[in-house]
């Protein structure tokens, strides 16, 4: 058994840890952990470092899904979601200890959507505060790294593109009239390298063929608007979080959104903030849009240094080979891993002959960074 205490001086390796969804899909993921043939199922989302438990409905739920486990030699591996609880401050850093406690205040999925995902929305802080004792809400963020080739148009749904009424909105979701509940959306069409924001309250939709990280606050609180999914059907209560319906719609967003604020406010657009020889670093979506993740790109070509600055990241490695190298020692990188970088961890190098991206998440903005 390694000891814990050791465990959190280095980058931590995980392994996949699949999720059953109400959908189909999950073949690119097999592909970008390098199966020969990637195969859909009913576990088409992988929640990277994840320290939140899946809420699927009904008999789906099964304790202890959705948690990352890590291994300590021989002997049952545990969940990560423990390592940091018995040591926060090497793991989280302690101004994010001192802001969120051992809540790790991120979760990371690689989803890749078969099929076009049910019409839904998430609360917000405040709503998941006052009315479902939780102080994260479900603001998140999609990362489109590939779409499928036999899909001719791949999009997503998001916002309200006209006027809807409450009361219409609640006729057309008694009815389940999901071609007008569609129709009232804005259809946006996405490609590799897109990044899209998707506030607390919006309705969205992810369409299908479409691959993604997916960054969100730290909970699995979805509030489906559309009730037929492939793989289930929501009771009315089950749909609305347990709550009465209309208080549960209230959390909506029925702004009007024009294209050009689609554009301006939840397209966003990538940009270098440091580079290195032929290395660089991007932001992909920074603390200047919501306070509550950070999504960057980490393009290595030869050499590129870093420093965790007191707070862990995920990282999941997108394309090519290299080498991180660390105060304890040396970690090979490939395409497909997946590993939680304790803040312990301190200043490092990756290094990459060939070439190697990897998509580097960073948890809830603290206090301190706040500018
Ligand atoms: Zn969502």
């Amino acid at each position: 058994m390694i000891p814990l205490a050791d465990i959190v001086r280095s980058p931590i390796p995980l392994a996949s840890n699949r999720v059953w969804r109400i959908y189909r899909g999950g073949a690119m993921i097999g592909l970008l952990h390098g199966e020969a043939e990637g195969k859909d199922s009913e576990f088409p989302e992988d929640w990277v470092g994840s320290t939140v438990q899946a809420r699927n409905p009904g008999s789906h739920y099964t304790p202890g899904e959705g948690l990352a486990l890590v291994a300590c030699g021989p002997g049952d591996p545990v969940t990560l979601k423990k390592v940091i609880e018995t040591h926060p401050e090497e793991m989280l850093g302690p101004s994010h200890v001192r802001e969120y406690g051992t809540n790790a205040a991120l979760l990371v999925k690689i989803l890749d959507a078969a099929v076009r995902l049910m019409i839904h929305a998430h609360p917000s802080k405040a709503f998941a505060g006052e009315h479902l004792g939780s102080c994260f809400g479900k603001t998140e963020a999609w990362f489109v790294l590939d779409t499928r080739p036999d899909v001719d148009d791949p999009c997503v749904l998001i916002a309200f593109r006209e006027e809807v009424s409450r009361a219409r909105y609640r006729a057309m979701l008694d009815a389940q009239d999901v071609p007008s509940m569609i129709d009232v959306m804005h259809r946006v069409p996405v490609k590799a390298g897109d990044v899209v924001y998707v506030r607390a309250g919006l309705p969205h939709a992810i369409g299908g063929g479409v691959f993604m990280v997916e960054l969100q606050e730290p909970t699995d609180f979805s509030i489906m608007l559309e009730r037929s999914a492939p793989n289930y059907h929501f009771s009315p209560g089950e749909s609305f979080l347990g709550l009465e319906q209309s208080l549960v719609l209230s959390v909506i967003d029925h702004r009007v959104y024009s294209m050009e604020d689609v554009r301006r406010e939840l397209l966003i657009r990538p940009r270098v903030i440091r580079s290195e020889g032929e290395s660089a670093e991007s932001e992909l979506l920074g603390y200047d849009t919501t306070e509550c993740f950070a999504g960057r790109s980490l393009d290595v070509r030869g050499s590129l240094t870093g420093d965790t600055e007191g707070r862990y990241f995920l990282l999941i490695v997108l394309r090519g080979e290299g080498v991180m190298v660390h105060q304890g020692g040396r970690t090979p990188l490939r395409r497909g891993m997946q590993l939680f970088v304790p803040a312990a961890v301190g200043g490092h190098e990756f290094r990459s002959r060939d070439g190697m991206t990897m998509f580097k998440s960073l948890p809830a903005q603290v206090r301190g960074d706040k500018k």
